[in-house]
């Protein structure tokens, strides 16, 4: 089985350089994948990657939104993404009907998007963000409404520190990290007493807990930073594979309800392999579609 991963490998390698790609994996992806990738990083790290690409192709380890913002943000590249089927079903539970009227409801109002939604919702929004460059970019918007969507529990985790504006938010929700029980982190915490580790896609009674609050580049940072004996991980579990390169004399310990993401994980060597033999899946978008959607994407590249 190793000689057959380390032959796929070298394969992948080789294609790799025929075919000038650059591989991007997020650092939810499969460790393997993680590990042959060109970048590994979080939503804002990889987009700009994507931004700046110079190769003929950019194949995106990750799930279809990211695929389709670094079409978004680098329309002339080829952009190619191991398993198209590999969706986000946060950015899944909005509807472009959410949007009807909200700008007629509410005066003053900005359309707030996570990234993690798809190309069309994009392109009806104001502004996109990030969990690394969300308050930043919502602090600076004049709006003294904003609609934030789909991510109800970043929106409120943003608007709690932020007293000037009124928030309006979407019901979405990531299907994995809504549901880490508070109770169960409490407990590993007095267990262990170790720092725990929160991403703001989780719910408030989880982010309360948290010693550490971010995006899963802060965390790393935390990790990097403080070494210390463990850490409780609220976050999806490939994440460990860097905090363990980070950090290995500590130990991460992933609540049993935090459970992995099943559209990250279908990145693997074999269908990335597979992508660059073939070229294909690529994303394609609509030339109109694209003007748009890229406008609040390239907006919050300048005010990150
Ligand atoms: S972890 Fe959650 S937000 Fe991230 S891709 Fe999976 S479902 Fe979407």
């Amino acid at each position: 089985m190793e000689r057959e991963t380390k032959i796929l490998k070298e394969k992948i390698l080789r294609l790799k350089e025929e075919k000038d790609v650059l591989i991007l994996a997020h650092f939810y992806a499969n460790s393997e994948v993680q590990d042959i990738a060109d970048k590994v990083g979080d939503s804002f790290k990889l987009a700009k990657d994507a931004q700046n690409a110079k190769n003929k192709i950019i194949c995106f380890c990750g799930v279809n939104f990211m695929g389709e913002s670094a079409k978004l943000l680098n329309p002339d590249k080829k952009i190619l993404i191991p398993d198209i089927e590999a969706g986000c079903p946060m950015a899944d539970m909005v509807n472009l009907d959410d949007l009807d009227g909200i700008k007629e409801r509410y005066d003053d109002v900005a359309i707030v998007s996570y990234i993690n939604t798809k190309a069309d919702v994009k392109s009806r929004s104001d502004v996109c963000v990030t969990s690394s460059n969300a308050m930043k970019i919502v602090s600076a918007l004049p709006n003294k409404n904003i609609y934030f969507l789909p991510d109800k529990n970043l929106g409120s985790y943003i608007a709690n520190q932020i007293e000037d504006k009124n928030f309006i938010f979407h019901e979405g929700y990531c299907k994995y990290h809504n549901f880490v029980e508070h109770e169960e982190v409490e407990d590993l915490k007095n267990r262990y007493g170790y720092d725990v580790l929160v991403h703001p896609e989780c719910t408030s009674q989880v982010v309360e807990l948290g010693d550490c609050v971010g995006s899963t580049k802060a965390l790393l940072d935390y990790v990097g930073r403080t070494k210390k004996k463990g850490y409780i991980v609220c976050t999806e579990e490939g994440i460990l594979y860097q905090m363990n390169k980070l950090s290995p004399d500590s130990e991460f310990i992933i609540p049993s309800s935090m459970k992995p993401c099943e559209d990250m994980k279908k990145n693997s060597l074999e269908n990335l392999y597979r992508v660059l033999v073939d070229e294909g899946p690529e994303i394609i978008l609509d030339e109109s579609l694209m003007e748009r959607a890229s406008r609040p994407l390239k907006k919050m590249m300048e005010m990150s």
